[in-house]
């Protein structure tokens, strides 16, 4: 499997497959953060995410949760995440679970009707949990109601 620039992931993903679909970070401008400094975002190619699911598949006998990496892959929109979840479930049809970081934007930008869409398809958790480390953090700098009703919407899910 191809991996491009440095990866990071949360402590309860340790054990989780990893797949690569974007490098850096589309936003990474965030003052406290240097994360993907050292390279270019770029979308990962479904040829290639075919490739490295190929792969994989040789080297996980069993991966019921993925993570999606780079630093904000639910930057893609909500078609490309539909494929990349069909291109998973074909290799990896045990897989029930799939995770990835998000940040408020990311979410914002989509509609509701794509949001549930995709919740359908398996794709959870991770939004969630990156969301309210954002949410403490901003509320401490004093945040935008915007922010606020975000964090509402994100309880509801
Ligand atoms: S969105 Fe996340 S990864 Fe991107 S710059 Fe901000 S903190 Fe870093």
């Amino acid at each position: 499997m191809q991996f491009e620039g440095t990866t990071y992931r949360p402590p309860v993903e340790a054990d989780t497959m990893l797949l690569q679909v974007t490098v850096g970070c589309a936003h990474n401008r965030c003052t406290y953060c240097n994360m993907y400094d050292d390279v270019i975002f770029r979308i990962i190619t479904p040829d290639q995410i075919e490739q490295d699911l190929i792969e994989a598949r040789q080297n996980f006998p069993e991966a019921k949760r993925i993570f999606l990496v780079n630093g904000d892959a639910f930057v893609l929109s909500a078609n490309r995440q539909k494929k990349i979840t069909q291109q998973i479930a074909e290799y990896f049809p045990e897989c029930k679970t799939i995770t990835m970081y998000a940040s408020i934007q990311n979410i914002i930008s989509k509609s509701d009707d794509d949001l549930k869409e995709l919740k359908k398809w398996l794709l959870k958790f991770m939004v969630l949990m990156v969301l309210i480390i954002q949410m403490k953090l901003l509320q401490r700098l004093s945040v935008s109601k915007l922010i606020l009703n975000c964090q509402n919407w994100v309880y509801a899910w």
